[in-house]
């Protein structure tokens, strides 16, 4: 595989993780206008393939729609549920099980 195609595919795995709750997009308190339910609680955003730059919400408030990658480190209502979010916390958690199961089997009594 060349290394566009890598970048291609894991960008799609990155993409894939998102659950679409539309939560960074402000469905939670003053959404953009442009982020549209489908009907299960997931959102799609018609404008996806050129939606970065300034944006308005439904409240009229101007923000500047970046990468995700860009806001994960910022805090907005509900951005406890992104899916990439969680992921640092259960990396830390799966490391420090693999540490005291590793601890556990080297273990001396
Ligand atoms: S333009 Fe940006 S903020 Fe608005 S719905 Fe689309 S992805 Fe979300
Ligand atoms: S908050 Fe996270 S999981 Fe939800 S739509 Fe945004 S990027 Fe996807």
């Amino acid at each position: 595989m060349d290394y566009d195609a890598y970048q291609e595919q894991k960008e799609k795995q990155f993409e894939a993780r998102c659950r679409r709750c539309g939560l960074c997009c402000g469905a939670a308190d003053d959404p953009c206008e442009h982020l549209t339910p489908v009907g299960d609680g997931r959102y799609f955003c018609p404008i996806y393939s050129h939606r970065f730059g300034p944006r308005r919400t439904r409240g009229g408030r101007i923000f500047n729609c970046v990468p995700v990658r860009e806001i994960l480190q910022r805090d907005w209502p509900g951005n406890w549920q992104c899916a990439y979010k969680e992921n640092p916390v259960n990396e830390i958690i799966k490391s420090a099980a693999i540490k005291e199961e590793a601890a556990w089997k080297t273990r001396s009594f």
